[in-house]
């Protein structure tokens, strides 16, 4: 039987940067499900769909199809058949998945794809429900978290080493929006599993919570 860790959190908690290192570190697949959300959105972006009519996103959804791959160990989106993951990291893709996120329709494409990798292979996948809707029986949880300032200035940070001209205050909003639409929703919310181990990252190193959610992978394994 495959071992499953699921790491949920909310936005710019440092989910991915701990959860490559630890996949690594473990031997695991990293599985970054935020990514797909993001590539569902590539699509609407580029199509023009109206991200808040229901039956247009829906209608969507029946065009499109995710895979993913590794290259070098990075995880790869495929948007129907083309390797979209250059595409993923923009602020106007992360407002829109935050949006279409909320769509069953969405959700329902990459549920079965998602459970699928987890049942064949070791796991450990990072968003917002795995631990409470996509993996609940994952043998290990954890639930990411930091305050708002903190997520918003290691944002603000990575903004600026890639020279954008975002603000911290606009960070900082968004972050809070997306956080209010992610929590609030009705379907699959962000909302800690009740077994999950909650760990919050704010006077933390990125060295210490790799550890931290290294020794309780031991602990489950004893
Ligand atoms: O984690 P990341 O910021 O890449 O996720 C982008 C968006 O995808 C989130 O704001 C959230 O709305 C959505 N998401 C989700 N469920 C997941 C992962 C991401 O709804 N499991």
């Amino acid at each position: 039987m495959s071992f499953n860790i699921a790491i949920d959190g909310p936005a710019g908690a440092g989910k991915s940067t701990i959860a490559k290192r630890v996949s690594k570190e473990l031997g695991f697949i990293y599985v970054d499900t935020g990514a797909m959300y993001r590539a569902i959105a590539v699509y609407m972006l580029e199509n023009g769909v109206d991200i808040h009519d229901d039956a247009s996103v829906k209608a969507a959804c029946g065009q499109i199809r995710i895979t993913l791959g590794y290259e070098d160990g990075e995880q790869q989106v495929y948007l129907n058949e083309r390797n979209v993951t250059g595409l993923l990291r923009t602020e106007e893709v992360s407002r829109t998945a935050s949006v279409t996120s909320a769509n069953p329709a969405v959700r329902e494409t990459l549920l079965d794809l998602q459970r699928e990798m987890a049942a064949k292979e070791n796991v450990l996948m990072d968003g917002r429900d795995i631990g409470t809707q996509v993996l609940p029986n994952a043998q290990l949880k954890i639930y990411l978290t930091a305050s708002v300032q903190t997520r918003a200035k290691r944002r603000y940070l990575e903004e600026q080493e890639k020279g954008s001209g975002c603000t911290y205050e606009e960070i900082r909003r968004d972050i809070e929006e997306r956080d209010a639409r992610d929590m609030s929703r009705k379907i699959a919310p962000l909302k800690k599993a009740e077994d999950a181990i909650l760990l919050d990252s704010s006077e933390m190193t990125i060295d210490e919570v790799v550890e931290e959610i290294k020794k309780h992978y031991r602990e489950v394994c004893q």
